[in-house]
């Protein structure tokens, strides 16, 4: 696909996540590969809703900008990351997805064994723990996590998802937030039943 094309994409997905509460504000960043070395990425300080194309910024796998009037987003490092522990990643998306975000104050991870949306997408979704945003230490601690979980929480800080492509990894972001309300929910009303191993098996095989 070509970078223009891939540039839309970034400006409606990140209009999605605004529009489903999961940015507020500058917040959040968004990137997609385009070739073995280039990616597209959101530019740092801009309102995610009123993004254009143009805004988009073509950096190399190393971190240098190649393509582009405006400064790569501060978490540029976080992408960079997941893209060289991932081969199998295509596009990542940084968001402050309020409840999800709130089990990454509580230290708490998503469990990988209540609900079948998340076993399916996404498995467990451990907590990373806190470091500074826009450091090197932020992706130090993340780098570890993101080869093993497609998406992470960032303690403190939001939640971090990859994925095949940008839908893909803008659905895991979706469906993290609404696993996380409903956990938070099933918490209040005070009993959380998780599945077997037995049942997590039945879900994984093909259905009829
Ligand atoms: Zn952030």
């Amino acid at each position: 696909m070509r970078a223009r094309d891939v540039a839309k994409q970034i400006v409606v997905c990140c209009r999605r996540l605004w529009e489903a509460g999961l940015i507020a504000g500058a917040d959040g960043n968004v990137s997609v590969r385009l070739g073995e070395d280039r990616l597209l990425v959101t530019p740092r300080g801009v309102l995610k809703a009123e993004l254009g194309p143009a805004d988009l910024v073509e950096v190399s796998l190393g971190g240098k900008r190649r393509k582009g009037l405006r400064e790569a987003t501060t978490e540029l490092d976080l992408h960079l990351r997941a893209y060289r522990v991932r081969p199998d990643c295509g596009a990542v998306v940084h968001a402050h997805p309020p409840v999800a975000t709130a089990f990454a104050v509580a230290g708490e991870p998503i469990p990988g064994d209540v609900l079948p949306e998340v076993i399916l997408l996404m498995g467990e979704v451990p907590v990373v723990p806190y470091a500074t945003t826009g450091t090197p230490a932020l992706g130090d601690a993340a780098e570890p996590f993101l080869t093993r979980h497609p998406a992470v929480l960032l303690a403190n800080h939001g939640a971090v998802t990859c994925g095949a492509d940008l839908a893909a990894a803008r659905i895991r972001m979706e469906s993290l937030e609404h696993a996380a309300r409903i956990l938070l929910a099933a918490r209040t009303l005070g009993r959380m039943t998780r599945l077997t191993p037995e049942q997590i098996q039945a879900l994984r095989r093909p259905s009829y």
